[in-house]
């Protein structure tokens, strides 16, 4: 009935209940196995099996428990401690663990202060109201962090404000069309439909004074379902921290692009931080706190789409309310600290297998990101296994557990910045940063790498039943029925991957360092984000009461690492690759003809995309006929992904390298493709966008004649 069920040559046989892989259609006949990268699977199979038995559900319980006991914001003593603890798990695995601590600018919260008014003086609201519900166990610590904004600037502002729904660029359009001034105001958005540093950017650049964000309860609170503790959305006091750094110009310190800020680096190799900051104030808020300064304002009523579910009709503004803020923001360059565990490959030890993580926290970070760091420790605890029995990788694999990710993926940007010239060996790049939200696997790679990670979920049970792949399936098909019937089908008969955008640790990775990477997670209902309430009571309540998603997530996470770092031939699935790539020049090239840029020659662009599309058809038949000496045909098929990185970088952000994949300058996590042309179309910059077509073209080009050369 469903033929994804029995996708491919993989079956999983009777796992309802069992722990244990017990072999694919395959094995009971004497054909050897074919996976795509390996000559024989066989070997690898037992090795597989072996691992896949270890990751347990009981103890990433307690790691869990462990890692979210008190609030541990990058740099304090209490990451340290984190720090410590993951250290000694990487050790006990046998892991060559090393503690690497960088020196980099993150502003502390010495005051936030939100106060507002109507127009005859009377005080309508002073906060922010602490975080706080009866019956959540952790909200009192005093070492909850106050809500504030990383990256925040300092001042105290009291002026108009303006209602700017979610503060995105058509938000902004929309007010420029109503002719609502910004200069010298402040701006009120609300979180969702895009990185909160994109809200603060547009709203600077419009002369704004200040920026209040707030989460309605239509995004994540009631509207969607009861609030914590009863349910797990946010309830009336929680508040989204996060950071505004400007990271789709560059991610990182802030004051050392491009630089490794170790602590030896002089003072001297630093830069003003203005790079990637904003200058303005900005801060977080609670719809509790959001509410009265909303339904005091006038002005036009809110455009369609902007009204929220707060009992009262929105207002656009100006008039009715003034607020005064105060942000006094303590900047100090202070000591994080990743933590890095090595199994070295017997074979190839340069060619690194990189698997991250980031570890720091708003406050307790139960489900972000502390659900991915016990997934991780228990993959590190398979892998332990699997040395203390006598297997070595054939190349390393790199376990990482960041520091500093919540202020602007900070740990992993230095990391990668101090190890370029390794990193254009390593063979891929694994991130998980919410490994557990819910019970629904999610799934983001280069094109390159979506067929990899598809077929190593047949291979790990799901708490369900089944395989991952198979749960995973049943949600594709549930979307694929409330897909509107004329949306374009990507991936057609299989289940779905998206593409890499920002928001997490494989950035500076895939766009800076070109590294194929891939993101996962397993998703559901989940209303604190970057709250209090993300603790470890939410978790067991909502998210995963008895582990086991954890443990399938250590499993897939784990596979992903065993299986690229012992494979005979890169898996790299180029065809999807280079299809993939034609399909967003015709979707820009439609996007160019509507903006008026018809006359734009997207002809060398598209023979590039054809040359490219030929290459990969002729490197995947060596792929899978390859014998002999494989190491030629491994070092030319991971060089594609570098042929995609221009060393210019893209237009006014030239950190970012790789010209297929791009946080957007307008969305900030969203990817945006082909980002140089793609935003100089959109732009109607027509020069701009022709020179961004050669530079495309080039590197097209280049990752052709790169294939074409494989034997
Ligand atoms: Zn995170």
């Amino acid at each position: 009935m469903n033929p994804r069920s029995t996708h491919g040559t993989l079956l999983i046989a009777a796992l309802l209940g069992s722990p244990l892989i017990l072999g694919r259609l395959h094995a009971q006949t004497a054909a050897p196995q074919t996976i795509f990268g390996y000559k024989n699977f066989d070997r690898e199979q037992s090795i597989e099996e072996k691992f896949l038995a270890v990751p347990d559900a009981g103890l990433a319980g307690q790691e869990l428990k462990i890692l979210t006991a008190e609030p541990h914001i990058a740099a304090s003593p209490e990451d340290h401690k984190t720090v410590e603890y993951v250290a000694e798990k990487f050790r006990a695995a046998g892991l060559e663990t090393e503690i690497v601590p960088y020196r980099v600018l993150l502003n502390w919260p010495k005051t936030v202060k939100v106060e507002a008014w109507d127009e005859a003086g009377k005080q309508l609201m002073s906060g922010p109201t602490r975080e706080h519900v009866d019956g959540d166990p952790f909200d009192n610590d005093p070492r909850v962090v106050m809500p504030f904004n990383g990256s925040s600037g300092s001042g105290d502002v009291t002026s108009q404000v303006v209602y700017a729904n979610y503060g995105r660029l058509e938000d902004f359009k929309k007010l420029d069309a109503m002719h609502i001034d910004l200069h010298g105001k402040i701006v009120i958005c609300r979180y969702g439909a895009n990185f909160r540093g994109v809200k603060v950017y547009l709203a600077e650049q419009r002369g704004a004074a200040g920026v209040l964000i707030y989460s309605d309860p239509q995004d994540d609170g009631y509207y969607k379902g009861d609030p914590w503790p009863v349910g797990p959305w946010r309830p009336a006091t929680g508040v989204q921290r996060g950071s505004v750094q400007y990271l789709f110009k560059y991610p990182g310190d802030p004051e050392t692009p491009g630089v490794a800020s170790t602590l030896d680096l002089p003072d001297s190799s630093r830069v003003p931080p203005d790079g990637n900051q904003p200058h303005i104030i900005s801060i977080p808020i609670s719809y509790h706190d959001a509410a009265p300064i909303l339904e005091a304002l006038k002005g036009p009523g809110a455009p369609q789409g902007w009204q929220g579910a707060l009992p009262f009709r929105y207002h656009v503004g100006p008039g009715g309310v003034k607020v005064h803020l105060v942000s006094d923001q303590d900047y100090q360059r202070r000591i994080i600290w990743d933590v890095i565990g090595k199994v070295k490959g017997s074979d190839l030890p340069d060619d690194w297998v990189v698997v991250g993580n980031h570890r720091d926290a708003w406050v307790y970070g139960a489900v972000d990101p502390n659900s991915g760091t016990a997934a991780m420790l228990e993959a590190v605890h398979g892998v332990g296994a699997l040395l203390k029995k006598g297997w070595h990788p054939k190349r390393t694999i790199v376990f990482c557990s960041w520091d500093a990710e919540e202020e602007g993926l900070i740990g992993s940007t230095e990391w990668v910045e101090q190890h370029m010239a390794q990193l254009s060996n390593a063979v891929a790049y694994f991130n998980v940063d919410v490994a557990v939200a819910g019970p629904d696997f999610s799934a983001a790679a280069v094109p390159s790498l979506k067929q990899f990670v598809r077929e190593l979920t047949h291979e790990v049970p799901s708490p369900v039943e089944g395989s991952v792949y198979q749960q995973w399936s049943l949600e594709h098909e549930q979307n694929e029925e409330h897909r509107a019937s004329d949306a374009p089908k990507i991936d057609e008969g299989e289940v779905h991957m998206g593409d890499l955008g920002s928001g997490s640790d494989f950035t500076p990775f895939l766009q800076h360092a070109g590294v194929p990477s891939t993101d996962i997670g397993s998703e559901g209902p989940y209303g604190v984000y970057h709250s209090t309430f993300d603790d470890y009571a939410w978790y067991t309540e909502n998210a995963d009461p008895h582990f086991e998603y954890l443990q399938e997530m250590a499993r897939v996470l784990g596979l992903e690492a065993i299986r690229m770092a012992d494979t005979d031939v890169l898996p790299y699935d180029y065809v999807a690759y280079a299809q993939a790539i034609s399909r967003y020049i015709e979707s820009v090239k439609k996007k160019a003809g509507d903006n008026g840029l018809s006359s734009l020659d997207f002809a060398p662009a598209e023979a590039a995309a054809t040359r490219l599309a030929a290459a990969a058809q002729h490197t995947h038949d060596l792929e899978i006929s390859a014998t002999g000496d494989l190491d030629d045909l491994n070092h030319t098929l991971r060089s594609v992904e570098t042929a995609f990185l221009s060393d210019a970088g893209l237009p006014n952000r030239p950190w970012y390298k790789h010209m297929i994949y791009a946080p957007g300058e307008y969305t900030g996590y969203a990817a945006v493709v082909l980002p140089g042309v793609s935003e100089a179309v959109e732009a109607k910059n027509q020069p701009l966008a022709a020179q961004q077509l050669e530079v495309l073209a080039g590197v097209l080009n280049h990752a052709a004649q790169v294939l074409e050369l494989a034997k």
